[in-house]
């Protein structure tokens, strides 16, 4: 029987790549996204064409209670059980520190924080009844060393989300682990607006002198959903090529 993986926000970017990763690996997917409805449909067809695993897309903003419990219970129902969450789904809305409104922070908080809170909220009881189930949360280096105010609001989304791993860890220890991953630079939408002369200069502070493409992180995320992994527990794992600050 497969193993099943809910992966939010893998309507694009990191998230899709993980979708296709773990279908790769013979898992059942689970797609989430909230507003790309026909990424999500595409790739749905490209994964159930391309590795023949069962997959269903479901909507929902993970930063809405009610949405988040639909679409759990609705996939509970659909695929039996979840064994992997990978807790992707994340915004960055970057502006001058000064120009900040509380609403955009709250936006941020609320998807990239408290996202995370209530995916695992719903999905993590039924993997302590299966007494089997790995979390992992897709942080970012800005949590750990953080260099632009003007991702103010992200940066303190991530060092909580890295926080909150932790915890989570110890609530649903033993059978379920509960990581973070940090990557840094990623070559996706989030970054789209990037000029070439800032990919530059980022550049030259990464060791590997390179930004990330979104299959560099997923093969990372599978590894730490797999059982290979199975005594790293409640930590963060850093891929960010090396940045230097
Ligand atoms: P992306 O290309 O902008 O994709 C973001 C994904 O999140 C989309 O599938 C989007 O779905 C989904 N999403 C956004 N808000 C949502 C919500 N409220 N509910 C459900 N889904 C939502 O971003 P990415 O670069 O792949 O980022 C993925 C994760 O990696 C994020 O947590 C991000 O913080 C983290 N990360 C990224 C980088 C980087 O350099 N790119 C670096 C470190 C960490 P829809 O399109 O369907 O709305």
């Amino acid at each position: 029987m497969n193993k099943v993986a809910l992966i939010t926000g893998s309507s694009r970017g990191i998230g899709r790549a993980t979708a296709i990763e773990f279908a790769a690996r013979g898992y059942d997917i689970i797609i989430n996204y909230n507003r790309s409805r026909a990424l999500a449909e595409d790739l749905a067809d490209l994964i159930r064409q391309k590795y023949g695993v069962k997959v269903e897309y479901y909507c929902a903003n993970v930063s809405v209670e009610s949405d988040v419990k639909t679409m759990v219970e609705q996939a509970l129902k659909d695929f039996g059980r979840i064994d992997v969450l990978v807790n992707n789904a994340g915004i960055a809305i970057d502006k001058p520190y000064v120009e900040k409104t509380v609403e955009e922070f709250n936006k941020t908080i609320a998807t990239n924080l408290i996202g995370p809170f209530l995916v695992a909220k719903y999905v993590a009881p039924s993997m302590v009844k299966n007494k089997y189930g790995k979390i992992i949360n897709v942080s970012s280096n800005n949590g750990i060393n953080c260099n632009y105010p003007t991702s103010a609001d992200y940066d303190c989304s991530k060092a909580a989300l890295n926080n909150l791993t932790r915890n989570m860890a110890i609530e649903y220890a033993p059978y379920v682990n509960v990581n973070a991953i940090a990557p840094g630079w990623v070559k996706t939408d989030m970054n789209k607006d990037f000029d070439q002369d800032m990919e530059v200069q980022e550049c030259k502070r990464i060791l590997k002198n390179k930004f990330a493409n979104p299959e560099d992180i997923a093969k990372i995320i599978a590894f730490l959903a797999s059982d290979d992994a199975d005594y790293i527990n409640g930590t963060v794992v850093v891929a960010d090529g090396g940045m230097m600050l």
